[in-house]
C-alpha cells in the first residue's frame, strides 16, 4: 500500500518514549497531573500512527475494524463507571494486557516462517522470548480477573489458604522452569506446542492462586503489582514482535508499577515476599471475634451539633476514605472547608496512602472538587499534629483510622501505620452504620471517650452540616 520512511517511524518513538516519561514524571504531582495526561495521550497517539504507518501488516481493513471496535469498547466503558469502580476497571485493563501477550505468544510461535527467520542460538532467544511474554501474560491475565473479582465484591475479600500452598507454587515454578526447557528444545525440531499449552495452563492457576491467597488488607500491593506486571508482559510482547517502543513502554510501567507496590507495601509496613506469600487479613477468625465483642457505647451526634463543634475549632483536620468515594461526597466536603476557612478555622486534609481503593483515590477525588492543593497532606507529614487537632472529621474512612493496628498484634491490620485522630480533641466519623471496612475488622477508634459517630449517608450528612454551617 504504502511504506513509511523506517527514520520517521523511529524518531516518532523516541519522540513518544520521551512523552511517556514526562507524563509519568507529570502524574507524581498533582498540580502537573492533568499535562502529564496530555502528554500521555499525544505520546500514544504518536506511537499509533507510526506503528500503523510502520510495516505491521498491509491488512489496514482488519486494523481499522479492530481499533474501533476496541476505542469504542474503551470509550463506552470509562464514560459509564462509576468513580467507585475504577480500580475494578483497572484491573480487568491489566488483564486485557496480559491476554494480548498470550495471543501475540502463540501468533509469534504458530507464524509459519519462524523456522526459517531464526536458526541456533536465534532461535533459543526468540524462544525463550516468546515463552517468558506468554508466562507473564497469563499470569497477568488471571491474576487480574481475580482481582477484578475481589475488587468488585463478586469474590470474597479474604484469602484463600490451601494446604501446602507454598509447595504448590514452587511445584508450578518448577514445572514452568521444566516445560520451558522441554519447548525450547522441541520447538527446534519443529515441534513444542504441547509445552507451551501446558504451561499457559500452568501459569494460569498460578495467577489465580496467587491472588485468591492475598488477604483483603493487602488488595492494594496486589493492584499495583499486577500493574507492574501488565507492563512486563507488554515489554515481553515487544522482544517477541521486534518493537522497541513497546519494550521500553512496558518497562516504564513494569518499573513504575514496580516503585509503586514498594510505596504501597511500605505504607503498610509490609514485606513484598510476606504480600506474596499471601493470607495476610484474614477476614475471618479475629475479626468476627473482634466485632462481636461488647467494645462499650458509641456517642451518636447530629448534624447540627457536628456543624456547631466545627465552627468552635481552630484546627480541623478531614480524613477521606472510601466512604466519601461511595457518597460522591467530595464537592459537599469542598464547600465545607471553604465555609470553615472564610471563618478563620484551619482546615487541612490528611491523606492515608491506602486510602480507597486504588493509589491515589482520595487525590483524584479532591482534585475533581477542586480542594487547593496546599492544605491536602500526606500521612506522614500530619501525623504528628493530631494533638493539636480540635476536630478531626473521618469521613468514611474506617481501616485508615484503625488504633488496633498499632495496638493488637492479632488484628489483621497490625502494623499498618494509620491516621492517629483519637490523639485530637474530638473525631467525627461519619459512615451509615457499625458495619466493618474493606479488612474486615471492628475499630475501636467509634468507642472511643472523645469519637463522635454522625451516621447516615455521608454525601447527605455533610449537605446538612454545611446548611447548619
Ligand atoms: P474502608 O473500606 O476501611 O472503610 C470505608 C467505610 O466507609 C466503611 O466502613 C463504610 O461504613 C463507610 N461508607 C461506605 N459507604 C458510605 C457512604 N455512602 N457514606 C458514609 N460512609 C460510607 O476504607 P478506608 O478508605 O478507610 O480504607 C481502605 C481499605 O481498602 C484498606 O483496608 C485498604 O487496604 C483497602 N484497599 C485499598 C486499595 C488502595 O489501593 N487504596 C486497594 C484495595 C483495597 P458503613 O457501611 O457503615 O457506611
Amino acid at each position: 500500500m504504502f511504506a513509511v520512511n523506517q527514520g520517521i517511524i523511529q524518531v516518532s518513538y523516541i519522540i513518544a518514549t520521551i512523552l511517556f516519561i514526562l507524563a509519568l514524571g507529570g502524574l507524581s504531582n498533582q498540580e502537573t497531573a492533568r499535562r502529564g495526561n496530555w502528554y500521555g495521550i499525544a505520546g500514544m497517539a504518536i506511537a499509533l500512527v507510526a506503528t500503523l504507518a510502520g510495516d505491521v501488516t498491509q491488512n489496514f481493513e482488519l486494523l481499522i475494524v479492530a481499533l474501533l471496535l476496541g476505542g469504542s469498547v474503551g470509550i463506552i466503558a470509562a464514560r459509564r463507571v462509576q468513580m467507585t469502580q475504577m480500580p475494578e476497571l483497572v484491573a480487568i485493563l491489566h488483564s486485557l494486557v496480559g491476554l494480548a501477550a498470550v495471543a501475540v505468544g502463540f501468533a509469534n510461535f504458530m507464524d509459519p516462517d519462524r523456522l526459517s527467520h531464526y536458526a541456533g542460538v536465534e532461535l533459543t532467544i526468540h524462544d525463550v522470548e516468546t515463552y517468558l511474554g506468554i508466562l507473564i501474560g497469563a499470569v497477568t491475565f488471571s491474576g487480574s480477573v481475580i482481582a477484578f473479582g475481589k475488587l468488585s465484591g463478586r469474590i470474597s475479600g479474604s484469602p484463600m489458604l490451601l494446604p501446602a500452598r507454598h509447595w504448590l507454587n514452587l511445584l508450578l515454578l518448577l514445572g514452568s522452569i521444566w516445560y520451558g526447557y522441554a519447548f525450547v528444545v522441541q520447538s527446534a525440531a519443529g515441534g513444542g506446542v504441547m509445552p507451551l499449552i501446558i504451561m499457559t495452563v500452568l501459569a494460569l492457576l498460578f495467577g489465580i492462586h496467587m491472588v485468591m491467597a492475598i488477604g483483603g488488607a493487602d488488595m492494594p500491593v496486589v493492584v499495583s503489582m499486577l500493574n507492574s506486571y501488565s507492563g512486563w508482559a507488554a515489554s515481553a510482547t515487544g522482544f517477541m514482535l521486534g518493537n522497541d517502543l513497546l519494550i521500553v513502554t512496558g518497562a516504564l510501567v513494569g518499573s513504575s508499577g514496580a516503585i509503586l507496590s514498594y510505596i504501597m507495601c511500605r505504607a503498610m509496613n509490609r514485606k513484598f515476599l510476606n504480600v506474596i506469600a499471601g493470607g495476610f487479613g484474614t477476614g475471618g477468625g479475629a475479626a468476627a471475634a473482634a466485632s462481636g465483642e461488647d467494645q462499650g457505647e458509641v456517642v451518636p451526634i447530629d448534624t447540627q451539633e457536628a456543624a456547631e463543634l466545627l465552627s468552635n475549632a481552630r484546627e480541623v483536620m478531614i480524613i477521606p476514605g472510601y466512604g466519601m468515594a461511595v457518597a460522591q461526597a467530595q464537592h459537599t466536603v469542598f464547600e465545607i472547608t471553604r465555609t470553615l476557612r472564610e471563618k478563620g478555622v484551619n482546615v487541612r486534609f490528611g491523606i492515608h496512602p491506602v486510602a480507597g481503593r486504588m493509589p491515589g483515590h482520595m487525590n483524584v477525588l479532591l482534585a475533581e472538587a477542586k480542594v487547593p492543593y496546599d492544605i491536602v497532606f500526606e500521612m506522614d507529614e500530619i501525623n504528628e499534629d493530631f494533638p493539636d487537632v480540635d476536630v478531626s472529621v473521618v469521613i468514611g474512612a474506617n481501616d485508615i483510622v484503625n488504633p488496633s493496628a498499632l495496638t493488637d498484634p492479632n488484628s489483621p491490620i497490625a502494623g499498618m501505620p494509620v491516621l492517629e485522630c483519637w490523639k485530637g480533641k474530638v473525631s467525627i466519623v461519619l459512615k451509615r452504620s457499625m458495619a466493618t471496612g474493606y479488612a474486615g475488622v471492628q475499630n475501636p477508634l467509634f468507642f472511643e471517650e472523645n469519637t463522635r459517630m454522625l451516621f447516615g449517608d455521608a454525601k447527605e450528612t455533610l449537605d446538612e452540616v454545611l446548611k447548619s454551617l
